[in-house]
C-alpha cells in the first residue's frame, strides 16, 4: 500500500503514521525526521537545513525531493510506504507523481486527518507550557495552522480530483482514530 498522510500541526499525524505503518507492515517515512536525524548527526545535509528548520521554513523542493526519491528506493519501501510530511508543496506533488511513474507505481490513497482547529491550538498551547516552550505563543501556533491551510488545502484538492483523498476525523482517542483510519482505507 502506497500512502500519504496529511494533517495540520498537532493533529497527531506522526503518532498515527507510526501506528498505521506498523499495522500495514510498511515503513512510515517522515521527511521532518530525516532532516532532524541529519542535523543531530552533523551531516552535510544537516548543516544545510538546520537554519531552515529552526526558522520553521520549508527546505527547498530540490533538496527534499532528492531525499525522498533516494529513500523510496530502499528495499523496505519496495512493497509500499506511508509518507508523513511529504509532499508539502505543489512542486513536491509533481515530483512524487513523476518518481512513482518512473517506477511504474501509483498511490493507493491520501489520508487527511481533519481536526477542530481551536481544540488543536489549545492542545499545542498546553504542550508548549508543559515543555517550557514559551516562544510557542498562540499567535505562532495559529500562524502554523494558517500556513497548513494555505499550503496544504490545494494538495488535498489535487488528490481529491485524482479520487485518492480519504478524509478521516482525527478527533478523539489515539486508538479510536487509528481504527477509523484502518476502516476508511481502500481494500487491497
Ligand atoms: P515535520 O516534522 O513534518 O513538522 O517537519 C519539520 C520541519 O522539517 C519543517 O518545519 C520543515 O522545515 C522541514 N520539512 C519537513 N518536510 C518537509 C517538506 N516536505 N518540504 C520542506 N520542508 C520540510
Amino acid at each position: 500500500m502506497r500512502l500519504i498522510i496529511l494533517g495540520p500541526p498537532g493533529a497527531g499525524k506522526g503518532t498515527q503514521a507510526a501506528r498505521i505503518a506498523e499495522r500495514l507492515s510498511i515503513p512510515a517515512i517522515s521527511t521532518g525526521d530525516i532532516f532532524r536525524a541529519n542535523i543531530k548527526d552533523g551531516t552535510e545535509l544537516g548543516r544545510r537545513v538546520k537554519a531552515i528548520l529552526d526558522a520553521g521554513g520549508y527546505v527547498p523542493d530540490e533538496v527534499t525531493n532528492e531525499i525522498v526519491e533516494d529513500r523510496l528506493t530502499w528495499p523496505d519501501a519496495e512493497g509500499g510506504f506511508l509518507l508523513d510530511g511529504f509532499p508539502r508543496t505543489a512542486g513536491q506533488v509533481d515530483a512524487l507523481d513523476a518518481m512513482l511513474a518512473r517506477h511504474d507505481h501509483a498511490l493507493d490513497a491520501v489520508l487527511e486527518l481533519t481536526v477542530d482547529e481551536d481544540v488543536v491550538v489549545q492542545r499545542l498551547l498546553n504542550r508548549a507550557q508543559t515543555d517550557g516552550r514559551s516562544d510557542d505563543t498562540e499567535e505562532v501556533i495559529r500562524e502554523r495552522q494558517a500556513i497548513y491551510r494555505r499550503e496544504t488545502a490545494p494538495l488535498a484538492d489535487h488528490y481529491k480530483q485524482a479520487d485518492l483523498l480519504v478524509q478521516v476525523d482525527g478527533m478523539g482517542g489515539v486508538d479510536e482514530v487509528t481504527d477509523r483510519v484502518m476502516a476508511a482505507l481502500p481494500a487491497r
